[in-house]
């Protein structure tokens, strides 16, 4: 076969131009990404092998290799994970994969300042277009026979060939603009790989004077103990994990024991995911078992009131050989949910009443989908009911029904209520006149 051309999908076009047309105050998060996606790959990889060992058959143990040319002014990000056959490529590094690639593109309609936005989302494969004029892919899927080669600098098109690549996974070799050579220092890659990736449960190794120096800690974050961990940490992790750039509002870090094992990290955001009100109403939180990643789409882990929660739920207890399908219906899973439900709950009344600015804020952004748990499960009502916060007739700030009932004038018997198709159309509604002047509140819904 010879060199087949392709043109990128028009929105990848338009992130090519911006990548590669701009000037990034924090263009090293492309290395974030290359190494999320080796990490990536190795985890889709593991998953498989679950149920089909002999996948691993010739290289059992996973690892991300970075190695330096100074010669020819290369980078090379090598992994050994799953590999992209022809439609793969094709498909993976053509059109838009990355959901915060597409929010991106989303915010790009809005906002003119793309500059600081492509640091905050991260582009995905594509930022790797900021540092580098030409990129080149060989690629072996597990299990393929056929190695891949895929080639771009970036400007509307890329062309596959075939590739003489023996071994399983990809390799990233990013030809580096003539005034990016500080990407070829050691001392330069291993601040930003501590800064960034130190979370990577791969080992991940550096080319330095011909040794390979492994320079993450590559244990799973959650495994760790808390006191070992800083803040920046739990917030790369979150980024890595979330797909999510803002700062996380809370962070959860928790282990149970007993009857049922499992580790929790989990995260509340500070903004508004994209996708909060996709119709769908997923929940995004990632499920390992034993520290292999299983999957990001299972239903049954949180309920859809809880869908702005980030972060990973490792179980113990859960067997690593069943099926994405049969975690459906799950009893074990069905205990972990409960669990997960009780001490998300929890934390939030404890913010609550601890540092109600925050939770207010939290409220703000998530209140709206939290309320959705009122009629979805009765079981939690009450405990639910407990932080919800209401537009008031006679107060400024939205109330909680526990300060309703304080501030109700002794005669009062009940909770009023008055509902309409927004705050300002009930606020006027005379109907609630004879209330307001008897110093009665009524919630507005
Ligand atoms: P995302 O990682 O969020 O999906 P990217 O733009 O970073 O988006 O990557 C696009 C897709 O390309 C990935 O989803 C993956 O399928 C594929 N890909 C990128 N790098 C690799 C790799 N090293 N090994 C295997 N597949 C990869
Ligand atoms: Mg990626």
């Amino acid at each position: 076969m010879s060199a087949e051309n392709f043109s990128f999908q028009a929105e990848v076009s338009k992130i090519l131009h911006i990548v590669t047309n701009s000037l990034y105050s924090d263009k090293e998060i492309f290395l974030r990404e290359l190494i999320a996606n080796a990490s990536d790959a190795c985890d889709k990889l593991r998953y498989l092998s679950l149920t089909q060992a002999d996948l691993l058959k010739e290289d059992q143990n996973f690892k991300i290799l970075l190695t330096i040319d100074k010669e020819n002014k290369t980078l090379t990000i090598t992994d050994n994970g799953i590999g992209m056959n022809k439609e793969d490529l094709k498909t993976n590094l053509g059109t838009i994969a990355h959901s915060g690639t597409a929010r991106f593109i989303e915010q790009l309609k809005n906002k003119s300042d793309s500059d600081n936005m492509i640091g905050q989302f991260g582009v995905g494969f594509y930022s790797a277009f900021i540092v580098a004029e030409k990129i080149i892919v060989h690629t072996l899927k597990a299990d393929e026979n056929q190695a891949y080669c895929w080639s771009s600098t970036g400007t509307g098109e890329f062309s596959i060939d075939v590739s003489d690549k023996k071994t399983r996974g990809t390799e990233v070799i990013l030809y580096l603009k003539e005034e990016e050579s500080e990407f070829l220092e050691p001392m330069r890659l291993e601040t930003i790989i501590k800064k960034y990736s130190d979370h990577i449960a791969v080992p991940l190794y550096l080319t330095k004077e011909e040794k390979e120096e492994q320079i993450n800690t590559a244990s799973a974050l959650w495994t760790r103990s808390k006191s070992d961990i800083t803040q920046e940490q739990y917030k790369e992790f979150y980024h890595h994990t979330a797909h999510m750039y803002d700062d996380p509002k809370l962070t959860f870090h928790y282990k149970v024991e007993g009857m049922i094992s499992y580790s929790a990290l989990l995260f509340v955001p500070s903004s508004k995911p994209y996708d909060l009100f996709h119709p769908d109403r997923q929940n995004h939180l990632k499920l390992y078992i034993k520290r292999v990643f299983i999957t990001d789409n299972c239903k049954d882990l949180l309920p859809s009131y809880l869908r702005f929660v980030r972060g990973v739920v490792d179980s113990d207890d859960l067997q690593l050989n069943v099926s994405r399908e049969m975690l459906q219906k799950n009893p074990i899973l069905s205990k972990i949910r409960k669990g997960l439900i009780k001490k998300i709950l929890g934390e939030l009344e404890k913010t609550q009443k601890n540092d109600h600015e925050t939770y207010m804020q939290i409220w703000e952004n998530f209140g709206a989908v939290l309320k959705e748990g009122l009629y979805e499960d009765p079981e939690i009502k009450d405990t639910l009911l407990k932080i919800c916060y209401f537009d008031s007739a006679l107060i400024e700030n939205k109330i909680s029904l526990a300060d309703y009932i304080k501030n109700m004038p002794e005669a009062q018997k009940d909770i009023y209520y008055i509902t309409g198709d927004s705050k300002e159309a009930v606020a006027v509604s005379p109907q609630i006149e004879g209330f307001k002047e008897k110093n009665i509140d009524v919630l507005l819904l």
